[in-house]
């Protein structure tokens, strides 16, 4: 089969022909027609959130990953002590990356199983005095869960905490809002509900915090305060930009306004996880999370306890049948993962259920009645 297979991943994901079409042209990064996209794409992304008034945007090189570490080296003092409200793999990972940047870090642990409760930060922040800063995942792509960024947001402003949001897995799917739910920083990245190719990432950073960021980076390539004053003295990047990456996103961008902006892809994911969920509960896969507090981004499920079973084969299976899944992140329990972001609807969806469940039967694997 020579057709590009649909990725139910969580990115990259399934883009679509006219993004990738954006890519065939070569660009100069000190060409004025270059910059115009990228101040583009930063003008549209400020729109996203609603942030024109009280945030700056920067755009960072690398995956995902490297903008989230980027984030915290620019906006924690080095004297700061931040805490991570941990609920999965992508907490674990920040608060990761926050202890190797030299900056105190403490986790505050949840169940994978559950979101963030609010009143166990209140609880913390009053009990601990020196925490200055406060991360949380938006959507914990490890499982899937919604975590509640509005009451997070509140009660960092009313304990005077800084606030670092990774957004990456919901941004432009799932309502933001900078006057409603402010933040110090929010990090999200090219290749995932924007549906462009994976490359860059960004970072919304308060404005009346922008200046006093200057020094606090110990790395020069993730220093995000030498980035925005580069980029807005020049309207170039930094370093060498990843200038195919760029221009798809803006092409992204393009049709994600045309499509009607973050509700209606909001509402195009719905239906994708609905019918997914549907789907496969259909065939008797049973889904890990509470659907209360599921986002319709990335779906757990629970592997089938048939022996039979081995997420491998299985894994093998559904990619010739021309889909991608993802494998679990879960520590305890074996499960799998299946995304319902990219460029994609309820046609994909259903294709997929059907190499889904052509797969299991191809294992032998049963899985009983389900529900
Ligand atoms: C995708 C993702 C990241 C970034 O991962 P990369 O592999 O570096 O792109 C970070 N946080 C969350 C919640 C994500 O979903």
């Amino acid at each position: 089969m020579n057709r590009d297979p649909i990725l139910l991943t969580p990115g990259p994901l399934t883009t679509s022909l006219r993004t990738k079409v954006a890519m065939l042209r070569d660009w100069g990064s000190w060409d004025s027609d270059f910059n115009a996209v990228t101040a583009g794409v930063r003008k549209s992304l400020l729109d996203i959130v609603h942030g024109h008034e009280s945030h700056v945007v920067v755009p960072l090189q690398g995956s995902g990953t490297f903008s989230v570490e980027a984030a915290v080296e620019t906006i924690v003092p080095r004297t700061g002590h931040v805490l991570v409200l941990d609920n999965g793999a992508y907490c674990k990972r920040a608060a990761k990356l926050t202890t190797l940047m030299g900056r105190k870090c403490t986790l505050l642990p949840f169940e994978e199983a559950q979101a963030v409760p609010p009143t166990a930060l209140e609880r913390k922040l009053k009990e601990d005095p020196s925490i200055t800063h406060v991360i949380l995942i938006h959507c914990e792509t490890g499982t899937g869960v919604l975590n509640p960024l509005a009451e997070i947001s509140a009660i960092c402003e009313a304990h005077g905490k800084g606030l670092i949001v990774d957004a990456m897995s919901s941004f432009a799917a799932l309502p933001i809002d900078a006057r409603t739910m402010p933040f110090d920083a929010l990090i999200a990245a090219s290749g995932k509900c924007l549906e462009g190719v994976p490359g860059m990432g960004f970072v919304f950073i308060r404005k009346s915090l922008i200046d006093q960021c200057a020094g606090n980076s110990l790395s020069l390539a993730m220093d995000l305060h030498d980035q925005y004053v580069y980029m807005e003295k020049t309207g170039q990047w930094r370093f060498t930009p990843p200038t195919h990456v760029v221009v798809a996103l803006a092409e992204a961008i393009a049709q994600f306004e045309e499509e009607g902006g973050q509700p209606a892809r909001l509402a195009r994911y719905r239906r994708n996880y609905k019918i997914l969920v549907q789907g496969l509960q259909k065939l008797g896969l049973k889904p890990f999370l509470d659907p209360a507090i599921q986002a319709p981004i990335i779906v757990t499920f629970h592997a089938p306890a048939d022996p039979r079973y081995d997420f491998k084969k299985f894994y093998d299976a559904t990619k010739r049948q021309g889909i991608i899944i993802y494998p679990g992140k879960l520590t305890q329990i074996e499960t799998f993962r299946v995304g319902c972001i990219g460029a994609i609807n309820d046609v994909e969806m259903k294709q997929s259920i059907n190499a889904i469940g052509q797969a299991l039967a191809e294992l032998g694997v049963s899985v009983g009645t389900g529900k």
